[in-house]
């Protein structure tokens, strides 16, 4: 185990010399990763095999190396916008690429194992950056009647191989903390079952122990962050049903890791993760776990918020309590689809102190007040490069009316929201599910503004990026 660590260390501190620079944020397409094929299909450790076209017409791709009699099979991306994985493994094949680096390491695994991978399953979805497909089928509930091209093809290979290992490899949400912590999951394992009974066979045993072994390795870079998916039989889904052949099935989850949203730390430890797995799994040294120790890893819990506002006075009437704001980020998929903004949604509000944020303000002293639109209109964008935002929040405004009806603009690039023509301005309300724009204030005195849920202070000084809405 030492030397295990000691060799997963040096993948970790060595990595950037692996990492595929062309895939470098999340919204990486398939023609990304298609000139990244076509690269290596001239290389002769690997064989590239078309497997089969998604609805699109996308060729999906089984890229193999190695010839050992041990069989692992690692596909990334059933879900479009979960890459986290798929980079990972293109960094996996300039690691086997590059010459003169651990070349008595990969030599033992390419003679000891055969690895298969299939990245990005469902390039349509990656495509427009969504989880399902085009047909809008969740590919990972299409397991039993496989509707979905994508679907047949990743069964089809799958039986053709039949692993001895399974990696099913997913990105999970940034909401939940590894057991009842203050800590982000920023990996989460899964030994999925294959019935109602939760039945432990042979093969599961064997995915547990090499879980408790890569979540130990995992706990010398991110001690805590570590949970377990969850435990439930899910039978549309693909590892359920692919551990019904007797492959012991890993699902493996990117999940959050402080403001890395772009999840390119997560890439690396996916990275360091699959190679220990392809050299427990070489070396059986798996084997050696204590397989009760997989029940000790703690489960998913629901209690990250992005943003935390604590303490904070809100008015009512004549009464005021004292409450938590918690605040939420979607990410709204530009028109081009390569990139997003931010909407915010005020998520909870009360007694939030189980909750942990990415980010905290702690409000004591501090009174809200809803964010009203300015009454002064502008005719067109270019105005609004005159407005002063602290002019604004100072007059306890988050708004900006536009005299235009239309705009090509997708979000407010601007401090403050921008809102058109005709658009009932209604006040921003304090409420659960409603947009979070108000200002706070200390003894009457502008202190800091929060519009689309980001916190401007007096310096105008952003406390982490974001952007305005366009209220249409
Ligand atoms: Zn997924």
């Amino acid at each position: 185990m030492v030397q295990d660590m000691q060799f997963a260390r040096g993948l970790y501190d060595n990595y950037e010399l692996y990492r595929e620079q062309c895939l470098y944020n999340r919204r990486f397409k398939y023609k990304n990763i298609l000139r990244l094929i076509f690269g290596i299909r001239n290389k002769n450790i690997f064989t590239v095999k078309k497997a089969g076209e998604s609805f699109e017409g996308r060729d999906i791709y089984l890229i193999s190396l190695g010839h050992g009699p041990k069989k692992i099979f690692c596909w990334s991306q059933m879900h479009g916008d979960e890459p986290t994985a798929t980079a990972a493994i293109f960094d996996i094949f300039n690691f086997f690429s590059a010459e003169n680096s651990y070349t008595e390491f990969k030599e033992f695994i390419l003679n000891t194992v055969t690895l298969h991978f299939m990245p990005m399953v469902n390039p349509d979805g990656a495509e427009v950056f969504q989880r399902r497909n085009i047909l809008e089928i969740d590919l990972n509930r299409d397991a039993l009647v496989r509707q979905s091209p994508e679907s047949k093809i990743l069964n089809d290979t799958f039986e053709n191989i039949k692993p001895d290992f399974g990696f099913n490899l997913h990105d999970q949400e940034r909401i939940y903390t590894a057991g009842i912590s203050n800590r982000s999951t920023a990996i989460s394992f899964h030994a999925p079952p294959f019935d109602y009974e939760r039945t432990i066979n042979e093969s599961r045993t064997n995915s547990m122990k090499l879980i408790v072994q890569l979540s130990s390795l995992l706990n010398e870079f991110i001690p805590g962050h570590i949970a377990k998916y969850d435990d439930d039989y899910e039978p549309r889904a693909y590892g359920d049903n692919f551990a019904k052949t007797g492959t012991s099935i890993v699902l493996m989850e990117s999940g959050a890791w402080t403001e890395d949203r772009e999840r390119q730390f997560l890439r690396k430890l996916n990275f360091v993760l699959l190679l220990m797995a392809f050299k427990s799994i070489a070396e059986e040294t798996y084997q050696f776990e204590n397989q009760d120790a997989y029940k000790s890893i703690p489960f998913n819990k629901e209690l990250m918020i992005d943003f935390i506002i604590r303490n904070v006075k809100i008015i009512k009437g004549d009464k005021k309590i004292i409450a938590d704001i918690g605040i939420n980020y979607e990410e709204i998929n530009l028109k081009n689809n390569k990139d997003f903004f931010f909407k915010a949604m005020i998520k909870d509000l009360g007694d939030l102190s189980v909750f942990t944020g990415f980010r905290e303000l702690d409000a004591d002293g501090l009174t809200l007040h809803p964010g009203k639109t300015s009454e002064q209109s502008f005719h067109s964008f270019e105005e609004l490069n005159n407005v002063n935002p602290i002019e604004l929040f100072e007059n306890n405004c988050t708004n900006v009316k536009v005299d235009i009806e239309t705009t090509e603009f997708e979000y407010s690039p601007y401090p403050f929201n921008v809102v058109l023509k005709n658009h009932a301005v209604n006040s921003n309300q304090i409420k659960v599910e409603a947009l979070p724009n108000f200002i706070l204030r200390k003894e009457g005195k502008f202190k800091y503004a929060v519009v689309n849920g980001f916190l401007y202070d007096a310096n105008l000084i952003q406390l982490g990026g974001g952007n305005g809405l366009i209220i249409k």
